[in-house]
Order: structure tokens, then C-alpha cells, then sequence
């Protein structure tokens, strides 16, 4: 909830900074499949509801995002396609 006492009492008397935060690894959103259930117009991966070949085997994306992890990634955002069509996403 926005209050906007508290804004203006931030502006009159900011808090202080915390120690300054060593720099984070890039946060990487990783188009994780091409297979999608969806038929948006829009679609930017050209997208359809069946298997596209040469897709990473659960083996293949566990290795990357061990080494995304290596990476020090802070945040990893699984998209596509429709991720959650991946028989192993879980
Ligand atoms: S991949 Fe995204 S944009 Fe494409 S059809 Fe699926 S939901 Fe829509």
C-alpha cells in the first residue's frame, strides 16, 4: 500500500543506505522450450502445440543451470513456449 506520509516523511528523512551490495550476476529469462499450448497472435517464438527438435535434454538443462548458478545468477526466469509443457519441469 502506497501512503503517502511515509513518502514524504522518506523525502524530509531518507533512510540511510546499507552497505553497498557487491554486484549480482545478470538475471537471465531462458526461452526453455518452444512447445506452447497457447496460439497468441503475437507470438515471438513461433510457437505451436507439438515437440520441436532439438530441444535440451533434462540432462543438457541441468548442466546450464548448474553453471548458471557457477554464475552466480540471482534469478532465473523459465519461459518459452510454455514451460510448464516440459514433462520434467518439475
Ligand atoms: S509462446 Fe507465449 S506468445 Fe507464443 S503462443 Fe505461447 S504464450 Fe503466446
Amino acid at each position: 500500500m502506497f501512503r503517502i506520509s511515509q513518502y514524504l516523511k522518506e523525502i524530509t528523512h531518507p533512510t540511510p543506505m546499507g552497505r553497498v551490495r557487491q554486484p549480482t550476476g545478470p538475471v537471465v529469462i531462458w526461452n526453455l522450450i518452444r512447445r506452447c499450448n497457447l496460439t497468441c497472435l503475437h507470438c515471438y517464438s513461433i510457437s505451436t502445440d507439438k515437440d520441436f527438435p532439438g530441444e535440451l535434454s533434462h540432462a543438457e538443462v541441468s548442466t546450464v543451470m548448474k553453471d548458471l548458478k557457477a554464475y552466480g545468477v540471482p534469478v532465473l526466469i523459465l519461459s518459452g513456449g510454455e514451460p510448464l509443457l516440459r514433462p520434467d519441469i518439475f
